[in-house]
């Protein structure tokens, strides 16, 4: 299998992507910039390393919104020293933490963290609870999620549990992003990915057969066709 080379970088006018990072049970980190927004998408393991070799400190304090797909720790791991990093730097500005209803594990790490800073903290921190249905805009940036299909294995033989999880569409100046998250093949994605400028589709199980937590190169490609360009993340390595 071949390997992805990371960062995978999309840019448009002034809307663009640089996925720094999506490997399964290792790590993801997204960020996204259109205008003056700087957003942070799945920041897992490693995200203050990519964003401080991409931006410089105020713009990392400038980012206004992190939008979760679901509470894996591949694409939450980050957050705790996200939070704490703009703690340190002394950011200002409130920043807003979208993600699935559901999503325990973000409401958990927001919880720990208010309890160790919340007396010395210098920013707002919001949690915004989303589904499918709902609707966005944030610095002139559209977004609107969507359900996904995901889940997880018990570890105790029970089998299978659904997380709750969202992919994305980001549309600024008449341009879409989608980005599918951890999906196995479905609907909501094939409908968002048609036609978009970008399309982010995880192909998780690679070469080999999909299930209702993954999806195969085959799958993924299909979905990623229908979009005007594409990046395949989550490849195994
Ligand atoms: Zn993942
Ligand atoms: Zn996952």
């Amino acid at each position: 299998m071949k390997k992805t080379k990371y960062p995978l970088s999309w840019s448009k006018k002034d809307f663009s992507i640089k996925i720094f990072c999506s490997i399964p049970n290792i790590a993801t980190g997204i960020l996204i910039r259109a205008g003056q927004a700087n957003f942070v998408i799945d920041p897992g393991d490693g995200i203050l390393r990519d964003l401080n070799k991409e931006l410089s400190v105020e713009q990392i304090k400038s980012i206004s919104d992190v939008f979760v797909t679901h509470g894996h720790h591949d694409h939450v791991g980050g957050v705790w020293s996200l939070l704490t990093y703009l703690r340190v730097m002394n950011k200002k500005t409130p920043l807003t933490i979208y993600y699935p209803k559901g999503c325990i594990e973000i409401e958990h790490i927001y919880n720990a963290f208010l309890k160790v800073y919340q007396d010395s903290l210098p920013y707002q921190i919001k949690l915004k609870e989303i589904d499918g249905n709902s609707t966005l805009t944030s610095k002139k940036v559209k977004v609107k999620p969507f359900e996904v299909i995901h889940k997880e294995i018990l570890n105790d033989g029970r089998g299978k549990r659904q997380v709750p999880a969202l992919g994305y569409n980001f549309i600024y100046n008449k341009m879409k992003i989608c980005y599918g998250g951890d999906t196995a093949f479905c609907e909501t994605l094939v409908k968002s990915a048609k036609g978009a400028d970008l399309a982010i589709i995880e192909a998780g199980h690679g070469d080999e057969e999909s299930d209702d937590m993954h999806m195969s190169f085959k799958e993924a490609k299909s979905i990623g066709e229908s979009a005007k360009e594409y990046f395949l993340v989550h490849v195994p390595e």
